[in-house]
């Protein structure tokens, strides 16, 4: 056996639907750092396990994501309880929307959440987003807002968040952050960077002075038009398979 063989070899307790999943997720939170997206050891990532059990993978709480691995994501029940073992526990703020999420969406297989600076700063403007952009234009009519309610550690502002998402795929969290659920992480990804590209803009350009109004129509026609959404053109898989190949290059190391 080479030492590469080795290297990427799938451990037997996991099944080759979960490990595939494992390391796509791994992928994805390196992908986050290396976007600069990281937030300490904060913040956090879902993805459902494929098959019948309602059983997730997050990070390890206590690890910086350039740390986050394969083998070392935590599976948990929709109520946040470790499945197996585990070295490290995970965020309790973490799980509390995220498991109300993948619970009440059965195709929600992938829940993000950030806290950068650009989409941080538009939670807390009184008008939200602007759809003054390129990056918003594309977003028109997708996003819901969620009032600030303090640190997502109450079961209960799980619901809540569900009913202000309100079948909408980007919430923003008012004086917080986005959340975004996915039909699957490479559709997630989409989105997560739509928004943040979308939100980076509008914090340069308004700082700049005032921006040009762009009309619904216009609005309309680029949501509906946005390649980001459309499966011919990969429709974020394409996007994800790249950001992929650049961790690989920086460091395979997620792969175990
Ligand atoms: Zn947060």
């Amino acid at each position: 056996m080479t030492d590469n063989a080795r290297y990427f070899d799938r451990p037997l307790k996991y099944t080759e639907a979960e490990w595939q999943a494992r390391i796509q997720l791994a992928a994805c939170y390196r992908i986050f750092d290396h976007l600069g997206w990281s937030e300490s050891i904060y913040n956090h990532i879902s993805l459902r396990v494929p098959g019948p059990d309602q059983h997730f993978l997050i990070n390890p709480f206590g690890l910086h994501y350039s740390e986050v691995r394969a083998s070392n994501l935590v599976k948990v029940d929709v109520e946040g309880r470790v499945i197996g073992d585990s070295d490290w526990p995970i965020n309790p703020a973490g799980f509390t929307f995220h498991g109300a999420i993948h619970q009440q969406i059965p195709d929600g297989h992938c829940v993000m959440h950030v806290h950068t600076t650009a989409t941080l700063a538009v939670c807390c403007l009184e008008q939200g987003l602007s759809y003054s952009n390129f990056y918003s234009a594309q977003l028109y009519g997708r996003i819901a807002y969620h009032d600030f309610e303090g640190i997502t550690v109450h079961m209960d502002e799980g619901e809540r968040i569900l009913a202000s998402a309100a079948g909408k795929q980007v919430l923003l969290l008012k004086n917080h952050g986005p959340v975004v659920i996915g039909h699957s992480l490479a559709q997630a990804f989409s989105l997560m960077w739509l928004i943040n590209r979308a939100c980076e803009v509008q914090m340069a350009s308004m700082s700049m002075g005032p921006v040009i109004d762009i009309p619904v129509q216009v609005l309309e026609k680029c949501s509906r038009n946005s390649l980001n959404f459309d499966p011919k053109y990969g429709a974020g898989e394409d996007a994800f398979a790249a950001m992929m190949r650049i961790v690989e290059r920086k460091d395979p190391g997620y792969r175990y």
